[in-house]
This record gives C-alpha cells, structure tokens and sequence, in this order.
C-alpha cells in the first residue's frame, strides 16, 4: 500500500494515523478532518473545558510539528463530499480528487436534533465539537437559567457543570430516572441525590413537546404544560453515526458502519473505527456501537493493523468514564443483558462498585469513586476470572486474590 486515506481527524483517525506509521508504513498518508483545529479531546468539552480557564490548545492531542514529523498530510477544516468505490477515489467539497489504495473510515457521530418545534430557536446548543463547547462556554458566562434536555452522561456533565458555575439548572429527562439506558436504579438513584444536594432540579417522565418564546423569555414547554424559563437550553439526547458516506458508496451500514473484528469493511480496501462503527469485539457474541475513548484508540489499532495485512483481531475490554462534582463514574466491561447486579459497599459519595452477571458470569463493573475497583475490575474481566456474585458482595472477600488464584 502506498497511499492511505484517513476521512475524520478525530481520536480514531490520528490513532490510526499513529498505529499505521508505528507498524512501518512509509507511504503516502492523509488524515483529513472537516473542523478547523487538529485532533483533539472531547471527554474535557463536557467537564474543565467548560468549568473555567482552559486554552483551546490544551485539548490538541498532538502539537502541529507532530504531524510534519510524522509525515501526515493534515487536511483540516476539509470535508469529504463523496466516495468513489470503483476508481478508490474521494471528492473533497473543494471539488479536489484525492485517490487512495486503502482506506480508514473514522467520521465519528453527530448529534442527534431535537425533535420538536423550536428546535432551531437560538437559545438551544448542542455539544459535540469544540465549536459548540466554546458557544456554550461563552453563554454560561452570562445564563442565569438552563435547563438540559436528556438525563444521560453528556447532559449531566453540563448540567454539574453549569450548577457549579452558579446557574439555576433544571434537567429534564423522558424516562423515569437518570442514565437509564446504561445504568441500574442504584447508580441512577445515587447521582438523582448527588444532583439534587447540589440544588439542581430534575424531572423525570417528562417530554419535550416544544421551545418558545414567552412574555418572560424563551422557555422548554413539556406535555404536562409546564413551561421551564431558560436563558440557555442544551440538548443532550443522543447521536448519531455519521455513515452517509460510506452508505452511499455501498457498504453495509445499519446503526454505524458495519465491520468484523478485524475492523474490516465490506469492502476489502476499506477500514472503518471509532464511534462510527457496527462492530465485532471477540469478547462479545453481538456487533455493537459504542461511544468511548477505549474504542476510538483500541479499534482504531486494529484498523490500522488491517490495511497493511497484519491482522489481529478486536478484543480489548471496553471501559469509559463520567465525572459529575465530585464523583467519578469509572465503568469496566458491558452490562447489557444482565440478569443480576450485585452492589459491592454501601452507595454513598465514599465510594462503592456494582457488578453484573449473567447465568453467574461477571460481565461489567461500574465504581463510583472506587479507582481500585475499576481498575481490579478491569484485570478480573480481561483475566475472565470467576467471581461469584456472593464475593463481588461481601467487602471482607478480597477479589484481587481471585486474579493469583485463577
Ligand atoms: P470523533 O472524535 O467524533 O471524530 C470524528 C471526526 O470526523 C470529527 O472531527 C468529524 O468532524 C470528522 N468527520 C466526520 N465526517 C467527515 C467528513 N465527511 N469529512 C471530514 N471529516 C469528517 N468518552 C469517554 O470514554 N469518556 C468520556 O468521559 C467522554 N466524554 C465525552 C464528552 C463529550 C462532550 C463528547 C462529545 C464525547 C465524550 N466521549 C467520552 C466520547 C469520545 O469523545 C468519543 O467516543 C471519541 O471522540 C470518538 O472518537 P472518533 O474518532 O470515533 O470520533
């Protein structure tokens, strides 16, 4: 392979980028990204970015002599309009032609839109790209009232945020409690008290059904008529995988781009990693997509491993974290499709884990300021160590001594 394309210069892309010229590769490279800064890291947009003083700069994983010295093309600020399978070509939205004989998709996700009338009011952010960290970091300075649209990671590290700048903060969420999707009662329960201690309303089972403007200003209206003021409104309702592209040019997508385990398209040229990706890890016997650093990096290693023939295959234990005031959310494996969940501590702020099991297997641990346990849980998930539900409950069990044990 001589000239390899990159499309998204984002933590996936400037990993494969990395990968690809550790392995040897010293033909032609391009990582091309259609926002105005180099890669850099989203994780601190929700969280110290927006708390206070922090350059821009600090995000960039890389400083831009690392990309010369790498000898990577860095197109930024450029968007790929198209892609043409047959003759291994992109368009650029320029009109510029760049041909490749591999290929990595790494394009990451957008948000999702709100869906109800208003939606385009001036008042309401979103937040994915620095871009929108630096609208919301400007109007935070002066919003009195915000209210957060959707109860999930995201929209709860901005509200904590906003809460601890002063701001009047309500968090509107559709389901019956925070997090829900990803996280049992217990956890759930655990940060509706954190929040609220921190004076920080929450409404649950409550939907959205427009933004508008009133005699005091625009205001979120929900189906029980309550209408919330805001001088600030952020949607924080989900996203989702930018896979036009590649859909377009034929490859199979469903919700992302589809890949083995050996983050291979249907095409053979062709690599895709990241948020993007419909994926196979071989420690799971179901394709999924996830949204977190862990797979942005370890998958992105596997894509890059691909386009110069030297396969290995995916399976990295998945883990991410969320920090909300003062807790640390530290998360190891996947919990979904567990049939029993063991809490391990007493759940107060001094810390305490959850583990998940299914037919007996530990497949998940979620610390809530517990760093040890993430990190235990980590090794004795990987390890595939047994651990009975009874020693995951029992604090006087010491599960490090499963690992020796095993
Ligand atoms: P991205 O980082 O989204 O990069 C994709 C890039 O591709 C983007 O720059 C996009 O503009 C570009 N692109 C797309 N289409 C095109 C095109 N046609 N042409 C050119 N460029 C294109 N994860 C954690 O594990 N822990 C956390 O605490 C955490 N916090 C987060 C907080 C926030 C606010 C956000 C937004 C994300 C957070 N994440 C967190 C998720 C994590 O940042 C993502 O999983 C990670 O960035 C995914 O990397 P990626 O390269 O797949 O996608």
């Amino acid at each position: 392979m001589n000239r390899i394309l990159i499309i998204g210069a984002g933590q996936a892309g400037l990993q494969v980028a990395e990968a690809l010229r550790k392995r040897g590769y010293g033909g032609a490279l391009c990582l091309i990204g259609e926002e105005a800064w180099p890669p850099y890291q989203r994780p601190p947009l929700s969280k110290q970015y927006l708390a206070g003083d922090f350059a821009d700069e600090r995000l960039y994983f890389r400083p831009l002599g690392h990309y010369t010295k790498l000898n990577v093309d860095l197109r930024l600020a450029t968007r790929v309009t198209a892609l043409d399978r047959a003759a291994r070509q992109v368009t650029l939205a320029s009109g510029e032609t760049l041909a490749y004989d591999g290929l990595a998709l790494t394009t990451g996700t957008r948000v999702r839109p709100l869906p109800v009338p208003g939606a385009d009011h001036p008042a309401v952010c979103y937040l994915r790209g620095l871009a929108d960290a630096q609208a919301i970091k400007s109007r935070l300075a002066v919003a009195r009232r915000v209210v957060v649209i959707g109860g999930g990671f995201i929209g709860l590290e901005v509200a904590a945020t906003a809460r601890a700048r002063g701001c009047d903060v309500h968090v509107v969420e559709a389901l019956d409690r925070l997090m829900a999707r990803v996280m049992p009662p217990v956890v759930s329960d655990f940060f509706a008290n954190l929040h609220r201690g921190h004076g920080t309303q929450l409404r649950f089972g409550a939907q959205v059904t427009a933004i508008a403007d009133t005699a005091s200003g625009v205001a979120v209206r929900l189906q029980d008529g309550t209408a919330l003021p805001a001088d600030l409104i952020i949607a924080g309702i989900g996203v989702l995988p930018n896979q036009e592209l590649a859909a377009a040019a034929g490859l199979t997508c469903s919700n992302g781009i589809e890949v083995d385990e050996f983050a291979c398209t249907s095409d053979p040229v062709i690599v895709a990693a990241g948020d993007c990706t419909w994926h196979r890890n071989r420690l799971f016997d179901a394709p999924h997509r996830l949204e977190s650093v862990q797979n942005a990096v370890d998958q992105a290693k596997v894509a890059a491993a691909s386009l110069l023939g030297q396969r290995q295959p995916y399976a990295d234990l998945p883990w991410f974290w969320s920090d909300q005031f003062d807790v640390k959310l530290q998360i190891a494996g996947l919990s979904a499709g567990h049939d029993q969940c063991v809490v391990r501590g007493a759940p107060t702020p001094a810390g305490f884990s959850v583990y998940y099991f299914k037919a007996g297997r530990l497949l998940a641990v979620d610390s809530l300021n517990r760093p040890a346990d993430h990190m235990l849980a980590r090794r004795l998930l990987s390890a595939g160590t047994a651990v009975t539900p009874a020693q995951a409950g029992d604090t006087a069990c010491d599960l490090k001594s499963l690992l020796t044990a095993a």
